[in-house]
């Protein structure tokens, strides 16, 4: 029986956990729940899970979450940061499933590696933040790391088929989102609505966007640089409208192994919290004769700018990616509270990075939340001087 913590578990990725979970009872388990302010669904969830531990973001809603829950509950309620970290590094959980959104996650994804745990992580920002510092404290408590990004995860499973120094290079794949097609003129006017309705995965609305910018293939090639130890030069983007080829690893002899699914998260989350082991999937199979022909397509960097900044910020290193997530998490934000045009969006990330010098990396997560902090700031006087212009 395997013990699980689901950080986020009201969010997208947290709900599809739960999913799998529940669906091997005699292997999977929950032990804590951890969500911010969505109540009534933490509570039913808490209802079917019986979690040991329940963390939720507030303080002042503890009394409340207590009266929607069954009055045989028996586990605890905790709230804040330290709620979270309590729920991350839990002595009875084995693996940590990390479904926060943005650099918040970090300090819980730390706390889980430090404690040992397995990490499964689905906030890539953690690792972008402080990709050097999460992959030294796995090593040093030897705790492990398995992606619940689609990509991250198909690059898991395929680069198994050789050796380390045998991988020619990783080629992550990307749909090009909602806005592959649309005329590049008319950028300026595309809507919020517009941007999150992605053709192919249905995910939350800062992924959503990030995907429409393609920043989330950005970060994704930062993310595979840490997880798996390959050189920016070796990480290539191609995109492949039908998502159903998650990634490649090339290797040094021309073989190409891609791992292919369908495009649903409970795959890629049964995958993390089962391996080694695979458990009989329960969520259907994919029929490649259904789908009949796979397209693939070179990423336009005047449609995709981000996907280069985000590259650049690799590159340069340190703090530097860091600094890209906080300005995109800011713009990302303003976006879609309509404040600025969907294009600004990586105009301020852009412009945020190119007020920086070198950074230097993080060395502990407090480190890594006061670059975050700082860039926050300096992306939000941008955004200002953007807003005021339009
Ligand atoms: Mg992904």
């Amino acid at each position: 029986m395997k013990n699980i913590s689901v950080l986020g578990s009201t969010g997208s990725i947290g709900r599809a956990a739960l999913d799998v979970i529940g669906s091997f009872p005699d292997r999977l388990r929950v032990a804590a729940l951890a969500a911010g302010r969505s109540l009534d669904k933490l509570a039913a969830q808490v209802e079917r899970h019986a979690p040991s531990l329940v963390s939720i973001e507030r303080e002042e809603d503890v009394g409340s979450l207590r009266s929607r829950l069954p009055a045989g509950f028996s586990g605890r309620i905790v709230a804040g940061p330290a709620g979270l970290e309590e729920a991350a590094s839990l002595p009875e959980a084995d693996v940590v499933l990390a479904g926060l959104v943005g650099a918040v996650g970090l300090r819980s994804a730390h706390a889980a590696l430090k404690a040992g745990k397995r990490l499964a992580l689905a906030n890539k920002e953690a690792l972008v933040v402080a990709g050097d510092l999460m992959v030294r404290t796995a090593r040093a408590s030897g705790a492990e790391i398995l992606p619940v990004d689609s990509e991250h995860s198909a690059v898991h499973q395929a680069i198994r088929s050789g050796r380390p120094e045998e991988v020619h290079r990783i080629v992550l794949t990307g749909s090009g989102g909602p806005l592959r097609q649309r005329d590049l003129a008319t950028f300026s006017k595309v809507t919020v609505e517009e941007a999150l309705a992605h053709p192919t995965w249905k995910m939350g609305p800062k992924i959503s966007i990030d995907s429409a910018t393609m920043m989330n293939k950005g970060l994704e090639v930062i993310e595979a640089h840490f997880l798996f130890g390959v050189a920016p030069s070796k990480i290539d983007v191609v995109l492949h409208p039908q998502s159903v080829i998650h990634s490649f690893v090339e290797f040094v002899d021309g073989s190409l192994v891609a791992q292919i699914a369908r495009n649903d998260m409970r795959f890629p989350i049964l995958y993390a919290l089962s391996h080694p082991d695979r458990l009989p999937n329960p969520f259907g199979r994919l029929d490649l004769v259904e789908i009949g022909h796979l397209e693939f397509q070179e990423v336009d960097p005047k449609r995709y700018p981000a996907l280069d900044v985000a590259r650049a910020a690799l590159e340069s290193g340190g703090g530097m990616p860091a600094v890209v997530n906080a300005a995109n998490e800011v713009a990302v934000e303003a976006f879609l509270e309509g404040k600025i045009s969907f294009p600004d969006i990586v105009a301020v990330v852009s412009e945020t990075a190119a007020a920086y010098g070198r950074v230097p990396a993080p060395a502990t997560v407090e480190e890594a939340e006061s670059i975050d902090r700082e860039a926050r700031q300096a992306a939000s006087r941008i955004l200002r001087t953007l807003a005021r212009a339009s």
